[in-house]
């Protein structure tokens, strides 16, 4: 094993490294200059953290965002790494600190931001010490193309002057080759190795939800496949993050606005609480994410467009970073789309940046209507070839139907273009359901031809087609800005009937349902109080380090560690995550809860989860009527869970409290009297009792009494 490898075991506890890390590894700590673009959890960081560890001196890691170094720095420091930050939030004995350790050599890694870097004393101090290499992260700062500049990021081309024999690492998530060409050039990186990882994430299963309520839509989203996870929901305003976050709260889901209107200390402490919590969901503008290396965000929604396809990618990109299941799901609406063409219409920009803002647009609106495999979409945008579909989005769990919609098309077109050019889908819609509208009337357009020639589909199949037109560019909204919309130039031959369009039907039934992705759900029931033993254990831990969760291991540790159950400290160092520091510090507690929590062999049988869930809480002592409540389900469920037990030999009929001898003896002379044990057919029997024993008890018996014959 070479000396990466053998670092990445016994330091991070990971087994293999991904992609390219291997080869950038080498290349940094060889001591050449390394651009390296990887999407977001592709797993940057390893990248200069294990040189770091290789070469001599300490490894200067840039970082724009201040908030995220303790969380950096403190994970590791759990991993018995010796590092540490310099930042304006620490105080002069702090910072003395630090100085001290780089000067005796008691660090690998320090992160700055590049404005401290720069200052005088920063600079003298660092030309007192070994440096092991600069690592410049988030390095799209440096472009006024990238979404995110930032001028300070500028000084960091004087490194190579500075520090001309210290190998830098530039790394970023953000892949367009314009950006990419600006970063080597204005941070001198033309002789840098390049490492370009593929951009596509697996994990993350991609939705473009239907023209519809957005919020309901959302709320079901979030309730059908992330009940209590962590996740980040985007708006345009702030406005509309207070009034979604307020929505999700009264809905009973635990929700946070975030927003620049927001105090600082605000912002603050709720991201803290998003990383730190179980659960959460921000809803936040754009502003919140960039560097949040939370792990375990179960999904990303969007209720309005991105700006770009690039953005699209980065934002839902803050999903699933940890490998596990993730979704990036979004709705967005027809004025979205209305409202930002005439805001590219009516900004003063010059023509060549309204042409590319339209491009983005015309992107991002290929993306959303493709009938073919999202995934594939997106990375050919990139230049990325997915040879198959991916069967990991909505378009490939759920193939959508298309259908012939010239003639549909043509009724809209025609609409658009007999009232003049200069009304918005709603009213254009109404026409062609021939509705009773005064405005309508008003404007004498029920006289027109087209009134209500289009009653053979529903509003919601109009807006999918006047959708799809734009989406198409046969309409382009007006360059007034009233939010009308206009005929394009494209749409005579479609006119005349000379080319066909196709259509996209509404999906009827909701998606199929992608791969649950809660992490508890995966383990199987008879793992589960093990399972949630380890999460307590790791909250505890968490709240007593002062860090999050995550920090002090990701759920793939806790579910490898239920998988191989170690019972020595020797295994422990087989599970993935789990390096040598923590199984110093923590592998006596794991070891101490698996040893208490064995797998219920009762679990394990043949019988459905939800009877075994039930069945696992009467196991732990709850009575029926408990176990209904827990689990908002009605008592006879759970008796008829009760039942299957029995039947399966696995519960005594006289573990049930609610049913003494003379009860049974009473139930059993009955269902002799209406022959119940031949005919299986219990109604006559509860009748006969008069109701007093509930059905599920009934079955409870009778799965006793056939068992014993
Ligand atoms: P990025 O900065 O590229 O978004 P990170 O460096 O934060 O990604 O890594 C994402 C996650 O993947 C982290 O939790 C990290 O510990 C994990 N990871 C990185 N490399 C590996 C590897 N070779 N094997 C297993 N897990 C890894
Ligand atoms: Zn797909």
């Amino acid at each position: 094993m070479g000396q990466a490898e053998q670092i990445l075991k016994d330091i991070f506890g990971y087994e293999q490294f991904r992609g390219a890390q291997r080869d950038i590894i080498t290349a940094l700590s060889q001591g050449r200059d390394v651009l390296a673009l990887m999407p977001t959890g592709g797993g940057k960081s390893l990248c200069y953290q294990i040189p770091a560890l290789m070469r001599p001196g300490v490894a200067v890691v840039v970082s724009p965002l201040i908030a995220l170094m303790h969380d950096q720095v403190e994970a590791l420091k759990q991993l018995g790494v010796r590092a540490a930050f310099l930042n304006s939030s620490q105080s002069s004995f702090e910072q003395s600190d630090v100085k001290d350790e780089l000067l005796s050599g008691r660090l690998d890694l320090l992160y700055i931001a590049p404005e401290r870097l720069f200052m005088a004393a920063t600079l003298g101090l660092l030309r007192q010490i070994d440096l092991a290499l600069f690592a410049i992260d988030e390095v799209h700062c440096v472009s006024q193309w990238g979404h995110d500049f930032r001028p300070e990021y500028r000084q960091l081309r004087q490194l190579v002057g500075l520090f001309p024999e210290v190998p830098r690492i530039a790394l970023t998530a953000t892949a367009d080759r314009k950006t990419r060409a600006d970063i080597i050039e204005q941070l001198a990186l033309g002789k840098a190795e390049q490492f370009i990882d593929s951009f596509n994430r697996p994990n993350i299963c991609y939705t473009i939800a239907e023209d519809g309520q957005p919020r309901e839509q959302l709320l079901r989203f979030i309730n059908d496949n992330h009940p209590g996870e962590a996740g980040i929901v985007y708006c345009l305003s702030r406005k509309k993050t207070e009034d979604v976050a307020t929505w999700l709260r009264s809905k009973g889901r635990e929700a946070l606005a975030y927003h620049a209107g927001l105090s600082a200390d605000e912002r603050a402490l709720r991201q803290n609480r998003f990383l730190r919590e179980d659960g959460l969901i921000i809803v936040a503008t754009v502003a919140f994410g960039m560097g949040i290396d939370k792990p375990d965000v179960r999904f990303v929604a969007h209720l309005n467009m991105p700006k770009s396809v690039e953005a699209y990618a980065q934002e839902t990109g803050r999903a699933g970073r940890d490998g596990g299941p993730a979704n990036a799901w979004l709705s967005y609406r027809l004025n979205d789309v209305i409202t930002y063409q005439q805001w590219i219409n009516s900004s003063p920009a010059p023509l060549a940046q309204k042409q590319l803002e339209r491009q983005k647009l015309e992107g991002l609106l290929g993306l959303f209507e493709t009938t073919d495999c999202r995934r594939r979409h997106l990375l050919g945008y990139f230049g990325e070839d997915l040879p198959e579909p991916c069967g990991n989005c909505d378009n490939c769990l759920s193939p959508p139907q298309t259908m012939d919609g010239t003639e549909a098309a043509q009724k809209a077109l025609s609409a658009v273009y007999r009232t003049g050019q200069k009304f918005g889908i709603t009213y254009l819609v109404k026409i062609l359901l021939g509705k009773d509208d005064e405005r309508i009337i008003a404007n004498g357009h029920d006289l027109l031809p087209t009134f209500g020639v289009g009653r053979s589909l529903s509003n919601q199949q109009w807006r999918m087609v006047f959708r799809q037109l734009i989406a198409q560019g046969f309409l382009l909204a007006d360059h007034e800005g009233y939010g009308g919309v206009v005929l394009s130039e494209t749409c005579r031959p479609l006119l005349k009937g000379e080319v066909s369009f196709h259509l996209r039907a509404v999906r009827e039934q909701r998606l199929k349902r992608a791969k649950s992705s809660e992490a508890g759900a995966t383990v199987a029931m008879a793992d589960r109080p093990l399972w949630e033993a380890l999460v307590a254990l790791r909250l505890r831990l968490a709240s007593a380090h002062k860090v999050p969760p995550y920090v002090i291991c990701h759920n793939r540790t806790l579910l490898d560690l239920i998988d191989k159950r170690p019972v020595s400290r020797q295994e422990l160092f087989d599970i993935t995550g789990l390096g040598t520091r923590k199984v110093e510090r923590y592998g006596a507690d794991f070891l101490d809860v698996i040893a208490k929590n064995p797998a219920n062999s009762r679990l394990k049988n043949k019988l459905s989860d939800t009877v075994n869930e039930s069945l696992l809480l009467f196991d732990q002592g709850q009575s029926a009527l408990a176990i209904a409540e827990t689990r908002q389900l009605k008592l006879t469920t759970i008796y008829g869970h009760f039942a299957e037990a029995i039947e399966a030999g696995l519960v005594d009929l006289s573990a049930l409290d609610e049913l003494d001898e003379p009860a049974v003896l009473e139930i059993v002379d009955t269902f002799e009297a209406q022959n119940t044990l031949e005919t299986n057919e219990l109604k006559s029997s509860y009748e006969a009792l008069e109701g007093r024993y509930d059905y599920g008890l009934l079955k409870c018996v009778l799965a006793d009494r056939m068992l014993v014959l």
